[in-house]
């Protein structure tokens, strides 16, 4: 294992190698056992075309969902590596709450293989000072590290920064939670995104305002595209992402 090397004693990767999902022991480092690989649902094409929600089946490669019909996204794609579901949740919160940063890395090479060939940059979504100070770090930087450490791809976690803590979203309604983020992000000054294809990175995709918000203020200092790219997705709301 080449990647992240020096860390391998702070992550805990001395010990035996674990189920991400469960905590079995497996063969390696960033392995699922076979119950919660089985219980991953991996997303690919055939997806819509404008936000990558997969389609039952295949409507060719131009096909856009309603949503993206009726209201076209700013974003250039959410290109999410699972749905979300009880064992990438609680991934998701074992790396967010329980401090098992090295599952930042086993996000990231599940996230790999949607990362867009054209992408200059690697952007994650900030959190607020106050957060990073109580956690003691932002769960989207280190999967963006990770990600960079795998792909070669730069990466920028001071680039965009978030002006204010944000209410929790949930149980908000679009219009709601657009109005909750709006203002809430800005991108520092100088010409780092100018031109740039961006990949936008964070670990579970919700209802995407957080992410509009963000993907709003790429482009207007002058990003290219601004892809979402992210550890999971939530998929049963179809209504309001
Ligand atoms: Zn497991
Ligand atoms: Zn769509």
């Amino acid at each position: 294992m080449r990647i992240l090397r020096p860390f391998r004693h702070l992550l805990g990767l001395a010990l035996p190698p674990r189920c991400a999902g469960c905590g079995t022991p497996v063969a390696e480092d960033h392995r699922f056992c076979a119950i919660c690989w089985t219980g991953l649902r991996f997303l690919g094409p055939p997806w819509c075309a404008g936000c990558n929600r997969p389609f039952a089946f295949d409507r060719g490669e131009e096909a856009r969902c309603a949503a993206c019909l009726v209201d076209p996204p700013r974003h250039a794609g959410v290109r999410a590596a699972v749905a979300y579901g009880p064992i990438a949740r609680a991934l998701a919160l074992r790396l967010k709450y329980g401090g098992r940063i090295a599952f930042a890395e086993t996000m990231a090479r599940q996230m790999l293989r949607l990362l867009p060939d054209d992408i200059d940059l690697l952007v994650p979504v900030p959190l607020n000072r106050w957060r990073i100070w109580s956690r003691g770090f932002n769960q989207a930087a280190l999967i963006a590290d990770a990600v960079a450490a795998l792909s070669g791809v730069a990466h920028d976690r001071t680039v965009l920064m978030r002006l204010r803590r944000t209410i929790l979203l949930r149980g908000l309604g679009a219009r709601q939670r657009a109005k909750a983020v709006s203002g809430a992000f800005a991108v520092q000054p100088g010409d780092r995104v100018r031109g740039s294809a961006i990949a936008l990175v964070d670990d579970v995709y919700t209802s995407g305002a957080t992410s509009d918000a963000c993907t709003r203020v790429l482009l207007k200092a002058g990003a290219r595209s601004v892809v979402i790219l992210c550890w999971a997705r939530v998929l049963s709301s179809a209504a309001d992402d």
